[in-house]
């Protein structure tokens, strides 16, 4: 039956497209046309967005979470630009490193980002200078941007499901 294709085979599947992004993961054809305009897989043999999306529709859950893959999308969009399909494979991969943050399956180059986020609420704390102050003063902008508990406490709760209390 020639629709089947677009609909999602496996509960993975079914799981990534139900997370925002992911929704046009079941109109995916397999064409490969993304790989072919994509150019981080020009720079590496290990990524292809084609493979990865196959392996979400096929079911592979733990493979692909726990693949450092979907975090080598730049989000340049390249890929989208041309699909036939109309399928964004940077926001399917979104989807999908969603899901693994909130199973902690976060590479580790990024894991000291988050980590960094988690401790205090902010990721380059050291580049809030004075000089940015001075220059948010001078734009009428608030000049107090220390991150609270609350706001670290709603980061874990909505990403992080290993960090809930
Ligand atoms: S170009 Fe679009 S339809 Fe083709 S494999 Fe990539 S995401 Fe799927
Ligand atoms: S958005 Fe991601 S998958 Fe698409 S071309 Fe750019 S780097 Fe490749």
């Amino acid at each position: 039956m020639a629709d089947a294709i677009h609909v999602p085979t496996s509960s993975f599947a079914r799981e990534v497209a139900s997370v925002p992004g992911g929704e046009a993961l079941n109109k995916c054809i397999q064409c490969g046309i993304c790989t072919a305009s994509c150019m981080v897989a020009r720079a590496s043999e290990k990524y292809r967005p084609r493979q990865i999306i196959q392996k979400i529709l096929i079911g592979k859950r733990d493979e692909v979470l726990r693949s450092e893959q979907p975090w080598f999308c730049m989000t340049c969009r390249m890929c989208e630009e041309n699909c036939q399909e109309g399928v964004s494979p940077a926001e399917i991969f979104h989807a999908v490193r969603i899901i693994a943050a909130q199973e902690g399956y976060i590479p580790n180059v990024f894991r000291k980002t988050t980590d960094t986020v988690l401790e205090d609420g902010w990721m380059l704390k050291d580049a809030y200078s004075d000089f940015v102050e001075d220059e948010r003063d001078d734009l009428g902008l608030e000049t107090d941007l220390c991150m609270n508990d609350t706001f670290v406490k709603l980061l874990r709760d909505k990403y992080f499901k290993e960090n809930k209390e």
